[in-house]
């Protein structure tokens, strides 16, 4: 049966939208003209537009939906200045050099460095804040393997790691459901909503036309330009970039078979005492694990709530049952919480590559900055700032995220049909995987 997990003021809503919902806002005619048009409106979107209108160059920003519908108001707000390059989507081991690693930790670093300059310089109240990470070992293996990932990370991108031994595990969490595991001091969290919103007052600010319900739907050379058609009218511009990363679709089938958008679920439970949230995350850091399945949370920023993801499921799944699996794994961690109610619970996309690494570069005379690969606070504005300084010539290295390579897959057209397979694979390899030690 399953338990009575729901707040009477349960909503099928992210929690963050309390402080900032996506809206239409006064909506902004497209212009007929512009240097540079932006498909898609999340923090890759804004970023780019917020770069250019520094450089004194006018871009459009066309959003299929509200502005914020996407997963930069959905996210659990955790900013890391780091990126997975491991194990790709399909189970290979991305084949990195050493040396690119090293270029690519350090670019990742530098995201951290630009959000955290971002949001100092543009005023963003935002909750931000860096008490650190702390990524649970699922076994004993993922512990040594992650001891021996502690000198790269903290050469290529000073991520100030350290691992803690399953005796000292309670100075981080209030559980024995890890084999300890490794703090990462360089990283943060922010409400991820209000993030939004400051990028969004930034753009206008500076005059940026950010234009919601406007689906784009073709892009055509015409002549030197392009023919950008929209919902809501026509824009020429001279360059165009894709940023719709989990929400790609078939406006770009070349990109659209090269990332998978993979749901994330999340909940939020209703206030609890703070004493208790203090006792369950003492350090206030974000956590996560090195589960197949992983899940990730953290305190709210108020200090009243836990807010809990993962992959409850692959697939976009109604939040009344991705709800009570995710409060499963949240009270597997956190017996304290058996009593705790849902209050919001929500779901989003994000874009998976087939390298497990972010991308930006141009396919067929587009831009685009896509592939998150479920961390993209930092990322994906980081991409965004690259790509604008690209497009302005004011970029003074070519970025380590800047390839021509972009691999697909024969078998893989944009249908990701295989994720729940996929899903009760991963499940199973994590209980084993937990066996065997
Ligand atoms: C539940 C969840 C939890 C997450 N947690 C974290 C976390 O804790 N930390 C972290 O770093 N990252 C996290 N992420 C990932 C992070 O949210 C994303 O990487 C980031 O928001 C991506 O930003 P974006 O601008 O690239 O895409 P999005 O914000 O998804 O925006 C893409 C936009 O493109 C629009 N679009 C698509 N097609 C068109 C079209 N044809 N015309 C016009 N517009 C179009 C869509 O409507 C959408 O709004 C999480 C994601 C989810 C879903």
């Amino acid at each position: 049966m399953v338990p009575d997990i729901f707040h009477r003021d349960f909503t099928p809503t992210p929690y963050w939208w309390e402080a900032y919902g996506p809206t239409t806002g006064e909506l902004v005619d497209l212009p007929r003209v512009a240097r540079v048009a932006i498909v898609g409106g999340g923090y890759a979107g804004l970023s780019v537009a917020l770069e250019l209108a520094k450089h004194g160059i006018d871009a459009v920003v066309l959003e299929a939906n509200e502005l914020g519908f996407g997963a930069s108001t959905r996210n659990g707000g955790a900013v890391s200045g780091g990126v997975n390059i491991g194990k790709s989507f399909t189970g290979r081991t991305a084949d990195v050099e050493p040396e690119r690693a090293e270029r690519l930790l350090s670019d990742a670093s530098d995201a951290f460095a630009l959000i955290d300059r971002l949001i100092n310089e543009e005023n963003i109240d935002c909750f931000w804040e860096k008490p650190g990470r702390f990524v649970g070992a699922w076994t004993k293996k993922h512990f040594d393997v992650q001891t021996r990932r502690l000198a790269v990370l903290n050469s290529a991108s000073q991520s100030g790691a350290y691992m803690v031994p399953r005796g000292r595990q309670r100075e981080e969490i209030a559980s024995d459901y890890y084999f300890g595991g490794m703090v990462v001091e360089r990283s943060g969290k922010l409400h991820p909503a209000l993030y939004y919103k400051g990028l969004l007052e930034a753009c206008r600010r500076r005059g940026v036309a950010v234009c919601a319900k406007a689906l784009v739907t073709g892009i055509r050379r015409a002549g030197a330009e392009w023919r950008v058609e929209a919902t809501r009218g026509t824009v020429l511009a001279g360059d165009v970039v894709i940023a719709t990363n989990g929400y790609t679709g078939g406006l770009t089938p070349g990109l659209r078979r090269r990332v998978v958008p993979v749901a994330s679920h999340i909940i939020a439970t209703e206030e609890v005492p703070q004493d208790l949230v203090r006792s369950l995350i003492p350090k206030g850091r974000t956590l996560s694990d090195t589960k197949r399945v992983l899940c990730y949370y953290r305190t709210s920023p108020d200090g009243r709530r836990i807010v809990f993801g993962g992959r409850a499921r692959f697939t976009q799944v109604d939040p009344t049952v991705s709800a009570p699996i995710l409060h499963r794994y949240m009270t597997d961690r956190f017996p304290q919480l058996r009593g705790a109610k849902i209050t919001h619970a929500w779901t989003g996309n994000v874009a998976f590559t087939l390298d497990a690494l972010p991308h930006m570069g141009q396919r067929d005379g587009l831009h685009y900055c896509l592939g998150c690969n479920g961390s993209g606070v930092a990322m994906m504005t980081y991409l965004g700032w690259q790509t604008a300084r690209k497009i302005a010539v004011a970029a003074n290295y070519a970025c380590s995220f800047d390839t021509e390579e972009f691999p697909d897959h024969p078998l893989y057209s944009g249908n990701p049909w295989f994720l729940p397979v996929v899903g009760g694979y991963y499940r199973l390899r994590d209980n084993l995987d937990r066996l065997v030690g």
